[in-house]
């Protein structure tokens, strides 16, 4: 089992400086890396991440690999390579992509997510489940950016590899992504043990602000002060970043991140014309469930009082309708 191990970490690496190699240096990755620099990447960011190409061939890293004597079923159980159905054919995972190694906490490439070049579907291929790779334990860039989080206690937490990287590139170096998954229990317990304070940045769509509530939560609940990033239209921190540039990011995005609460209050008024006495009243009603959801007696006053002067409201009014609504002991 440690042996596999062994051998699994071992190809990645290989891999991984293989790809790389592709990317910078040869022709068949030269439309890869126009790709990536049109996009406002870096050679310098490119060469510390480790970005790569996989060529796009059946059997390019089949080849490499049975050459080098990795046997060829481990390297399928490492998710490098895939077997044909029904047969016993080995052919490669990864095809046309550009690579980015995820890296774990000690510093090891684990696995790969592969973006196609432009359009097309599906967009991302991630390495599967492995021994060696497991998705709810690892965060793309974490181990480049714990220190930096341990010095700031603050971790940005985005959802794509082009997010970090443009962070990256804006001086943002304690940022880290999840894997195109949910954000696990234990994923929020790593960023806990390394910050005090998690700012969500996660993308501007409906999905991404869905996303962003639960993450939220999940990091509540391991102890993390907890605040959530809105970027505006529908886009995502990399788009962002590239277009208005390190300083409109940091002061308009992360510099504004809110309290989930704050943030779900905004969300509710959204689309909601609150001139108009029913919509206002609407809104109210939503906000009081937001705010009774709150565990602590402080924070629902806090924001029942806030809730109170915005609309002109008694507090005492509110409380009532919280309370018959809610059943909520005061
Ligand atoms: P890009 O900027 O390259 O278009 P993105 O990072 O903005 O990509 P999103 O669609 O916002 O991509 O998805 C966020 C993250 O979710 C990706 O970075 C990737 O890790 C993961 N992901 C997206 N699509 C897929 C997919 N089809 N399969 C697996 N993972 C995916
Ligand atoms: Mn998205
Ligand atoms: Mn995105
Ligand atoms: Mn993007």
């Amino acid at each position: 089992k440690q042996e596999e191990k062994k051998w699994m970490l071992t190809a990645h690496r290989l891999v991984a400086q293989l790809y790389h190699h592709f990317l910078l240096e040869r022709k068949e990755g030269q439309e890869a890396l126009h790709y990536l620099k049109q996009r406002g990447f870096h050679e310098e960011t490119i060469k510390v991440f480790q970005i790569g190409y996989a060529p796009d061939s059946w059997d390019f890293l089949t080849r490499f690999l049975a050459k080098r004597n990795f046997p060829l079923p481990l390297m399928e159980k490492a998710g490098l390579l895939v077997k044909e159905e029904g047969g016993d054919r080995y052919f490669d995972r990864f095809r046309g992509r550009v690579m980015f190694p995820i890296w774990d906490n000690q510093g090891q490439v684990v696995g790969f997510g592969g973006r196609l070049i432009g359009e097309g579907h599906p967009k991302y291929l991630n390495s599967p489940e492995t021994p060696i790779f497991r998705k709810s334990r690892q965060l793309f860039n974490f181990h480049r950016a714990r220190q930096e989080m341990r010095k700031q206690q603050t971790a940005v937490l985005f959802e794509g590899y082009g997010d970090v990287l443009s962070a990256y590139q804006a001086g943002i170096l304690y940022a880290t992504a999840t894997l195109g998954t949910a954000l696990s229990e234990e994923q929020a317990r790593m960023l806990r043990r390394n910050a005090e304070k998690v700012i969500i940045c996660y993308d501007g769509d409906e999905a991404g602000m869905n996303a962003a509530v639960k993450a939220a939560e999940e990091l509540h609940k391991q102890g993390c002060l907890v605040k959530v990033a809105v970027v505006p239209d529908e886009q995502d921190p990399d788009e962002y970043i590239q277009k208005y540039g390190k300083e409109a990011f940091q002061r308009h995005i992360l510099d504004e991140a809110q309290s989930l609460t704050a943030f779900q209050l905004n969300r509710l008024k959204k689309g909601r014309r609150l001139a108009d006495d029913v919509e206002r009243l609407a809104y109210i009603q939503d906000a009081l469930r937001v705010i009774s959801r709150l565990n602590r007696a402080v924070e629902r006053d806090h924001y029942l009082r806030q809730l109170a002067e915005e609309f002109s409201l008694s507090l005492d009014a509110l409380k009532r309708e919280q309370y018959k609504l809610y059943k909520l002991e005061q």
